[in-house]
C-alpha cells in the first residue's frame, strides 16, 4: 500500500530472486525506475536474450548457446577425466582455478529425498550414457561438502564403479556443509589435486 502498483510489481518480482530480500528487492527496484532508461532496457533485454538463446548441452547438460557446448567440443580437454558438478556455476568456479582440464557433467542439483529429488530428476542417466560411449577413467564427483552431496557420490560410486572407472571426491580443504562457489581458488585447486577414491 505504500507503494503504486507498478512498483510493488517489480519489488515483489526482484524479491523472488535467490539472494534477495525485501529490502534489496526495494532498492534496485528504486534503482531501476530512476536510472536511464538504456540501463533498464538493457538489463531487461539481457534477461530475455539469456532465458531464449540458452539450452542445456545434450553431452554434459551445462547451459550453452550451442550444442555440444564449448567444453565438450574442446579437443583440448581430457576425455578421460569428468568432473560432476550440482550446478553449472560450480563449473565456472573450477575453471577459473585453471587447475582441471578434464570434462564436465552437470547434474542440477543433488539427491535429497527430503525435498523430493532423486535420481531421475538429476541428469544421471546422460551421464550413465556418456560414460558408456567415451574412454572415461575417472570420474570426479565434486559435489558440495554436505550429507546431500555426500550421498550424491556414494550413489554415483555404486553405478559408476561396476563399469571399471575410478570414482573419486574432492579431498581436503573444502569446509564441510559449504557451497562448492564459496571456496577460493587455491583451496580448490589442493582438493582436486589430493581427491580420495569413493
Ligand atoms: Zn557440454
Amino acid at each position: 500500500m505504500y507503494y503504486s502498483r507498478p512498483v510493488a510489481r517489480l519489488i515483489e518480482e526482484l524479491s523472488k530472486l535467490p539472494g534477495i530480500g525485501p529490502k534489496t528487492a526495494q532498492r534496485l527496484a528504486f534503482y531501476l525506475i530512476t536510472t536511464s532508461k538504456e540501463t533498464a532496457v538493457n538489463l531487461a533485454e539481457a534477461i530475455l536474450e539469456a532465458r531464449d538463446k540458452l539450452k542445456f548441452c545434450s553431452l554434459c547438460a551445462n547451459i550453452t548457446d550451442t550444442d555440444p557446448c564449448g567444453f565438450c567440443r574442446d579437443h583440448t580437454r581430457d576425455p578421460k577425466v569428468i568432473c560432476v558438478v550440482e550446478h553449472p556455476r560450480d563449473v565456472v568456479t573450477i575453471e577459473k582455478t585453471h587447475g582441471f582440464k578434464g570434462h564436465y557433467h552437470v547434474l542440477h542439483g543433488c539427491l535429497s529425498p527430503m525435498d523430493g529429488v532423486g535420481p531421475e530428476d538429476l541428469s544421471i542417466d546422460k551421464l550413465l550414457a556418456r560414460v558408456k560411449n567415451a574412454p572415461v577413467e575417472e570420474v570426479i564427483v565434486a559435489t558440495n561438502a554436505d550429507l546431500e552431496g555426500d550421498a550424491t557420490a556414494l550413489y554415483l560410486a555404486k553405478l559408476l564403479k561396476p563399469l571399471g572407472m575410478r570414482v573419486t571426491r574432492l579431498a581436503y580443504g573444502l569446509p564441510v556443509g559449504s557451497d562448492l562457489e564459496y571456496a577460493d581458488g587455491r583451496t580448490l585447486v589442493r582438493a582436486l589435486e589430493g581427491r580420495r577414491e569413493v
